[in-house]
């Protein structure tokens, strides 16, 4: 008796357009320049980054008038060791990081950010970490988190930071 059918490739050929808004894309303009920016609300001075256009706390409409360059480079505030499973279409093979970093002028984090550069054993909360420019900025950019401009992020070699510094952005 044969083995029973696990997996069928299929092959789907799909066109499709994503539709961004005006503040993800101006947003994607400047990751493409190099530049992480958000938006300051006026009202209470928060940085969103990416911006939303708007401040949920006030409901204050923001724009490019708003907008604030922040730091390629912030702290590490939670991180997870991902195990990839071996599905069918699996590209990861091995164990690797993903983290929330606070960036440097930002009042939230940023999540599901790849950390390289160190043993996973080594990586810990409090870590300073910077951005690896030099991805393919047509990755991800969808109008939410960083686009694939950046290739990953990898200590800084400055000091940890205490843990009162990022203690409120812990996940
Ligand atoms: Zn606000």
């Amino acid at each position: 008796m044969s083995e029973p059918v696990r997996f069928v490739s299929q092959k789907v050929d799909l066109d499709y357009k994503v539709v961004t808004s005006p503040v993800a894309r101006r947003f994607d303009e400047q990751m493409r320049a190099g530049r992480i920016t958000g938006h300051k609300c006026p009202e209470c001075g928060l940085v969103y980054v990416p911006p939303k256009g708007f401040c949920p706390i006030d409901c204050v409409i923001t724009d490019e008038s708003n907008e604030v360059e922040v730091r390629d480079a912030g702290t590490l505030t939670s991180f997870t060791v991902i195990t990839p499973i071996q599905y069918q279409g699996q590209e990861e093979k091995e164990e690797y990081v993903l983290a929330n970093i606070l960036l440097d002028g930002a009042s939230g984090t940023i999540g599901q950010q790849r950390v390289e550069g160190i043993p996973h054993s080594e990586v810990r909360m409090g870590m300073r970490v910077k951005a690896v420019w030099g991805g393919d900025p047509n990755e991800g950019s969808r109008g939410w988190g960083l686009t694939g401009a950046i290739k990953h992020w990898e200590p800084s070699g400055e000091p940890d930071e205490p843990k009162e510094k990022y203690q409120e952005h812990v996940l």
